[in-house]
């Protein structure tokens, strides 16, 4: 496979990660208050029992924090664009391929390396 110009990388991908970006970072806005400890009084918790409540908190911290790794992955990847490091395996240094890129831009191997 021909090295693709770091420019056309680029072009393709830093859109698609900053609207990745912009989407999570909304959705970490947007679900705060679910990730806010349970109040002690039971009036603030409404028709919920405070052991519902406790759960339903524990899942949004959870996905608060896959949503936050992710975050850090995409803004990695989009510093290697900026260094013209994005694309390349982190191991063999071949092309990762626009396929892989394409199901997650993220990635930082090629199929061999990852095994
Ligand atoms: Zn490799």
């Amino acid at each position: 496979m021909t090295d693709p110009d770091p420019d056309t990388l680029k072009a393709h991908f830093l859109p698609l990660m900053q609207s990745e970006l912009a989407r999570l970072q909304a959705a970490t806005e947007e679900t705060a208050a679910d990730r806010k400890p349970v109040e002690l009084d039971q009036q603030s918790v409404g028709r919920l029992s405070r052991m519902d409540a406790m759960q339903q908190q524990a899942m949004a911290s959870a996905q608060e924090a896959r949503r936050k790794g992710r975050i850090r992955a995409l803004q990695a990847a989009m510093a290697r664009l900026d260094t013209d490091e994005f694309g390349w395996c982190n191991d063999c240094g071949d092309f990762i391929g626009l396929k892989r890129l394409e199901l997650d831009p993220t990635v930082m191997r090629c199929r061999d390396c990852a095994g």
